[in-house]
């Protein structure tokens, strides 16, 4: 799409994760503005789009795939990010290892997708404070050495969600 002023939003973006850290859930909030406690896990890639205007009337246009974790459908995922603008790489903050899956998406990223992609690290689940075992510090920490743009999300209740696709839209915009 081209807006006024004549700037190409054209997204390709990507969230990849360990399977259950909220991948799904954070597009549904972000699509639909809906949360869903029992959902099916994603089996394979589900894709959807979704088109919102920001404040300043730019028109953008996300393209999100979304990859299940499940270490047998791993060899799929070049195909979803090869080309990708963007990448959200989700961990769920009650899960250690999930933190430790991410970081191993980053590294694959680092070296296989576009040079210039923008990669988010996404700390999901917030909502549930009291089981947190990743600190947000350690986690922030871990994104500004490797050049990575970082937010705490809760699909479920909707905080930052909106915050973090317009923050990789803005990054994405200025590095084009
Ligand atoms: P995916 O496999 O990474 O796509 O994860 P899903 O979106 O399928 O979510 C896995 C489970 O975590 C589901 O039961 C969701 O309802 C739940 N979930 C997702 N996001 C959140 C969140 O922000 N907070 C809480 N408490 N649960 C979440």
């Amino acid at each position: 799409s081209r807006n006024a002023q004549g700037r190409t939003h054209q997204f390709k973006l990507v969230l990849l994760g360990e399977s259950a850290v909220g991948k799904s859930s954070l597009v549904m909030r972000f699509v639909k503005d809906h949360f869903d406690e029992y959902r099916e896990s994603t089996i394979g890639a589900a894709f959807l789009a979704q088109t919102i205007t920001l404040d300043d009337d730019t028109v953008v246009k996300f393209e999100i795939w979304d990859t299940a974790g499940q270490e047998r459908y791993k060899s799929l995922a070049p195909m979803y990010y090869r080309g990708a603008n963007c990448a959200v790489v989700v961990y769920d903050i009650t899960q250690a290892s999930s933190l430790d899956k991410a970081k191993s998406w980053v590294d694959e990223l680092q070296r296989q997708a576009e040079p210039d992609i923008v990669i988010a690290l996404c700390g999901n689940k917030t909502d549930l404070e009291s089981r947190r075992v990743v600190e947000t510090d350690v986690a922030r920490a871990y994104a500004e050495e490797n050049g990575l743009l970082f937010m705490e999300t809760s699909a479920k209740s909707a905080s930052n969600v909106t915050d973090l696709f317009t923050m990789i839209d803005q990054q994405a915009d200025t590095t084009r």
